[in-house]
């Protein structure tokens, strides 16, 4: 059994209710909820990659505006899915967790130093931060498994085009939250 982690992906106040809000977040919320418990009881880490941005990242002002703000309610993890004082945090401030963060010599570190081997992704949105994480988990030799109902986007489109490349250019497996828990339960 390989050694995992599950990364959640801006499931920020901002991204769920606040200033870049989708209604379709509400879906993946009790899934996400119930990963993660489930990864937290089959000591598998848990890693939030949270936006965390400066007023003037290139993002916010050449494309979004204002949204996660770095120390504002709207950068907090939405509170159904608080991280614990056991789980990571790791910020970004642009699409990918992996962008100028310290998300992978994390990932190097854990499992007492021999690394995590696959990443599961669940979180916003899965055409843009779960895409560009995703390619950088690829280009890193990451085996990625993606919540496919776990993770959503503004669109019905955006989301399932953005599962379909996911799966057709990273290698992404596409995993109901369920399959993944009883993945943990058997390993
Ligand atoms: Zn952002």
């Amino acid at each position: 059994m390989t050694n995992k982690a599950v990364i959640i992906v801006d499931m920020l106040n901002d991204f769920v209710t606040g200033d870049l809000k989708t209604e379709r977040a509400a879906r993946i919320v009790p899934n996400l909820k119930k990963l993660i418990e489930a990864a937290r009881k089959h000591g598998v880490p848990v890693i939030y990659s949270n936006d965390a941005h400066y007023k003037h990242d290139f993002e916010v002002v050449h494309k979004w505006g204002g949204h996660a703000i770095k120390g504002t309610p709207g950068a907090q993890v939405i509170p159904e899915l608080a991280p614990r004082e056991e789980d990571f945090i790791v910020e970004k401030r642009a699409y990918s967790g992996f962008y100028e963060t310290g998300l992978e010599p994390l990932l190097r570190s854990l499992y007492r130093g021999k690394g995590v081997e696959t990443v599961i992704l669940g979180g916003l949105h899965t055409h843009i931060c779960v895409r560009h994480t995703s390619a950088d988990a690829f280009f890193r030799g990451y085996k990625i498994i993606i919540t496919s109902d776990g993770v959503e986007a503004f669109t019905q489109k955006d989301h399932e085009e953005g599962l379909k490349y996911l799966k057709d250019v990273y290698n992404a497996e596409i995993k109901t939250v369920n399959e993944i828990i009883e993945d943990f339960e058997k390993s």
